[in-house]
Order: structure tokens, then sequence, then C-alpha cells
């Protein structure tokens, strides 16, 4: 069985891109296109797991964070950022606002889905499906 992953993301063509690849591998995908719609859905549903985008609109992705891990209801789910930002640092500040991870964009359709899959809880990423 695939997981449930919310990616919250404001670029289209990422987010096309994104869910694209993970539907295709077997998980359910929830879009988000910015931080108060990803925190409002991720109660909501409790995603397996959650995409971050940094450079969002009103919240970036470290307040998105933020607030994901200060909220009892979603603290548990773990985040990974995905950033075009290759500044020194940026890694350990999405780890410090509570991020299990990070992934560079441009994403990469060769390795994407074993990245993400990398950070689902238990044995729960979908394997064998796609390419
Ligand atoms: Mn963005």
């Amino acid at each position: 069985m695939g997981s449930t992953v919310l990616v919250i993301e404001d670029n289209e063509q990422n987010l096309y891109l994104a869910t694209y690849m993970l539907e295709k591998a077997g998980h359910e995908v929830v879009q988000a296109r910015d931080g108060l719609e990803g925190i409002s859905l991720a109660a909501r549903i409790g995603p397996d797991l959650i995409l971050l985008d940094i450079q969002l609109p009103k919240m970036d992705g470290y307040a998105v964070a933020g607030e994901l891990k200060g909220n009892p209801g979603t603290a548990g789910i773990p985040i990974v950022a995905v950033t075009s930002y290759a500044m020194p640092g940026d890694r350990e500040r999405a780890l410090a606002a509570g991020c299990a991870g990070y992934i560079e964009k441009p994403i990469d359709p060769e390795t994407f889905v074993g990245e993400v899959e990398h950070f689902l809880p238990g044995d729960r990423g979908a394997r064998g499906g796609g390419h």
C-alpha cells in the first residue's frame, strides 16, 4: 500500500511533477499551494509525510515547519524540505525548524521518489512500481 503525502508547493510545475511521480509510485497526494492551507490540511488529513517547499507566499517553509511541529496533532508527521536554495546553512535551518530531511530542487525524476520514500515512517513506501 502506498502512503499519503501532503505536498505544500506554490510552483505549479513542481507541484505537478511531484504529484505525478508520487502517484505513479502508488502514493496518494494531497496538494496545498501555501503554508496556511498546508497546515490546515495536515491537521485534517494526518498525512504520512509532508513535502514542504521553503519558498512559499505569506509564510515561508521554516515558519510552516515550526507551526506543524508546535501543534500536537501534526508534530509527529515527518517533514521533508524541498528547496532550490543552495545557500550554506539552509539544510541546518530546515533541520532546526523540525524537518527530517532535505531534497534539493530541481527535482530529479530518477531519484525523487526514492528520496521521499526514505523518509516515510516504517516500511510503507510503495516498492517496485514505476521507474
Ligand atoms: Mn515555492
